[in-house]
């Protein structure tokens, strides 16, 4: 029988030897003070295995097998209430039976206690099977999780501190309907005017005199739209269309979208408006939703919207790049199984050199991906844990508490460096990949019949949904640059520090990897001095401690920054690049069987970030002084 964990063997490697489990594990069984906690790390990882070999076996059988069927059968509103195809509620049926929604919560919940990142490595597996649904079965665990994350945020649950679990938390009646599987949740942030600029949201949550939230407005892309529990941002500032619209203006809200009553009939108190007729995704909803006066529950306070969003985000990104991981997997398998066997001018077309190099590509591409994606899933996880293990503090040790305060900051930083870099190179490389899936196929890849096209449709909204590409790059430079800025002479102590290890490194892979950072950093500098020329014109010339107060003053991001949004994308490149290669150097001194990994992966990206450092350090220039000097003929010649 087909088992998408089993037949996996970088996945086992992580499993057995690539995951440094006992900080993980520590922190996920808060110290090992439950009475019902696991025994001890070996036992919490033969557990971990057992669960994704089931999961691995399910997602093959009630995913894999039935994706053309998710696919056809796409969901539609029957009386306002969607109606999914059959293979997706056979699917989710059987989850339910086999518990899969529980696997993360906290037992006191109701749950099993797992790691996010063995959910993570489980959601590549489903999505191996069919990315739909897999986005559909994160709208279980990812919602019920973010209510419990957004009570400890506001102060509202609380901890046993000796018992080391928690004795009560907000929306704890939401939470165990989603873990026994009866709901789920939808996160409704996009509207018709606003997707990417969050500033332009309009639905307004207004307090009534007898202290009631009340939602209205207009949501669309609603992924699971369908569900009972809605994580809502609307506005709750004084602002007026056209004016003052801003971000801080912006509020959480929990929603219950509908009461199934005894009758059997059910009351909404959200409109489902239509599912999306997309071009692939097929297996998840995608709703248009109307909340007209709807009741809702403020989370956290007031104009903290944003905030809250940004926790869920994160994880969401993480997900989402499980999800990218998945298409490249089965792209991978789908296009080398087609080329072993098909024939043309006397041999295999795997045998044909273009091809055997878009194989290896991919192959290389995948376990590097797969690399990023667990260390950010392990940097995540372990902030968000090490942040619950300080409400504990009572009940630390000092040599615990000591712990938490030294990692604490440094998993932090780590999370938020990777996760853009990692959302954005996933969803990309699944398009790519699953583009050479079709193209490996030849005509029959044009065809329904092998499933390549399915996977290129499905894979093209991973650069939309959870934040677009650009707003990732976008991202990933800001946060960047305004680190130099902020601490040039750090930067610079890392430039030369890098800069010596790659000529002098005892390693010979170690020197690669550390001019790879250097490039890196040269991008960096660029883009700092060719901001502050504009600026200020001459802080090149500056010793670059001075930097500091050279660039901060009169700053406006907007325009001072148009030469790095220009290349964000092209550093992001280079920054992912440069994050994939540290992570395959931890892991080769883990284990010295990665180092051909790492020497295949900087086979590949040495060149290409020469070719995008040029690019960066040398070009822009003219495109800055189009936009500059025709704006509104940019935006005609558009219309
Ligand atoms: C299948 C699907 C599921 C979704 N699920 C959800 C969901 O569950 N919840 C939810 O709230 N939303 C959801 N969305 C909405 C999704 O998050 C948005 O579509 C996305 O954020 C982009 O917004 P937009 O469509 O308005 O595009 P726009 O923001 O109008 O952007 C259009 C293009 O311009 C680019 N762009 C915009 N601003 C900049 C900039 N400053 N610099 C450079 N380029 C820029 C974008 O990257 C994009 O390429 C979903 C969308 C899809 C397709």
């Amino acid at each position: 029988m087909s088992n998408y964990f089993t037949d996996n063997e970088d996945l086992r490697w992580y499993v057995d030897r690539g995951i440094d489990w006992a900080p993980l594990i520590e922190a996920t069984e808060y110290g090992f003070r439950a009475p019902d906690a696991m025994k001890d790390v070996p036992e919490a990882i033969a557990f971990y295995r057992e669960v994704l070999e089931s999961i691995g076996e399910l997602a093959a059988k009630y995913v894999g097998e039935r994706s053309a069927a998710m696919d056809r059968q796409h969901p539609h509103v029957v009386d306002g209430e969607v109606v999914e195809g059959e293979a997706v509620r056979r699917a989710f049926d059987v989850f339910r039976e086999n518990e899969l929604h529980k696997m993360v919560f906290p037992r006191e919940l109701g749950g099993l206690n797992v790691p996010l990142l063995v959910y993570y490595l489980s959601g590549e597996l489903i999505a191996r099977g069919d990315v739909g649904a897999m986005t559909h079965f994160s709208f279980h665990a990812g919602i019920g999780m973010a209510m419990l994350a957004y009570s400890i945020y506001e102060g509202t649950t609380r901890f046993d501190v000796q018992g080391g679990k928690i004795a009560s938390t907000r929306f704890q009646a939401q939470i165990e309907e989603i873990v026994r599987g009866d709901a789920w949740g939808c996160m409704v942030i996009t509207e018709p005017d606003a997707g990417s600029d969050m500033a332009r949201l309009r639905a307004r949550g207004t307090l009534g005199e007898d202290g009631q939230w009340r939602i209205s407005g207009q949501k669309i892309f609603i992924t699971s739209g369908h569900a009972k529990y809605h994580l809502v941002i609307a506005r709750t500032d004084d602002a007026v269309e056209g004016e003052g619209l801003g971000l801080d203006g912006l509020s959480m809200f929990l929603v219950q979208a509908y009461e199934d009553l005894p009758d059997g009939k059910r009351q909404r108190f959200v409109t489902i408006d239509r599912v999306e007729d997309k071009l692939g995704h097929n297996s998840s909803v995608t709703a248009a939703l109307t909340y007209e006066d709807t009741p809702a529950q403020l989370i956290g306070a007031r104009g903290e919207g944003f905030k809250y969003m940004l926790v869920l985000m994160n994880n969401a990104r993480v997900g989402v790049s499980f999800e990218g991981i998945g298409i490249i997997e089965a792209a991978l398998r789908l296009a080398r199984e087609y080329a072993s066997g098909r024939r043309s001018m006397g041999k295999a077309i795997a045998q044909h050199e273009m091809i055997a190099d878009y194989l290896d590509e991919m192959e290389t591409d995948l376990l590097a991906l797969r690399a990023l994606a667990v260390a950010s899933a392990y940097a995540e996880e372990s902030a968000q844990k090490l942040g619950i293990l300080q409400r504990f503090e009572g009940a630390l040790s000092d040599a615990e508490k000591q712990r938490v305060e030294r990692e604490l900051p440094r998993v932090r930083a780590r999370s938020r460096r990777f996760t853009p870099l990692l959302k954005y190179i996933t969803a990309e490389k699944a398009v790519e990949h699953a583009r050479r899936c079709v193209q490996i196929h030849g005509g029959v890849g044009y065809t329904k019949e092998y499933g390549a096209e399915k996977l290129l449709r499905d894979a093209l909204v991973l650069p939309i949904y959870e934040g677009t590409s650009q707003i990732q790059s976008l991202m990933a430079m800001k946060d960047t640059l305004n680190g130099i800025v902020k601490d040039p002479g750090g930067f610079a102590r890392r430039s030369a520090q890098q800069a010596l290890r790659a000529r002098t490194a005892a390693d010979p892979l170690e020197r690669r990897v550390a001019k790879v950072q250097s490039l890196c950093r040269g991008a960096e500098r660029s883009l700092v001095a060719r901001t502050a020329i504009d600026k200020l014109g001459g802080v090149r010339r500056l010793p670059i401690g001075q930097w500091k107060g050279a660039l901060t003053k009169n700053w406006d991001p907007k325009r001072d920054f148009a030469i790095a949004m220009l290349h964000a994308e092209r550093l992001t490149r280079m920054l992912t690049d440069e994050a994939i290669c540290e992570v395959l150097w931890e892991q080769c001194q883990r284990d010295p069987a990665r180092r051909a990994l790492l020497e295949r992966f900087l086979d590949r990206c040495e060149l290409r970030d020469e070719l995008l450092f040029k690019e960066i350090t040398t070009t822009g220039a003219k495109m800055l002084a189009k936009i500059a000097a025709q704006p509104e003929a940019i935006a005609q010649a558009a219309e």
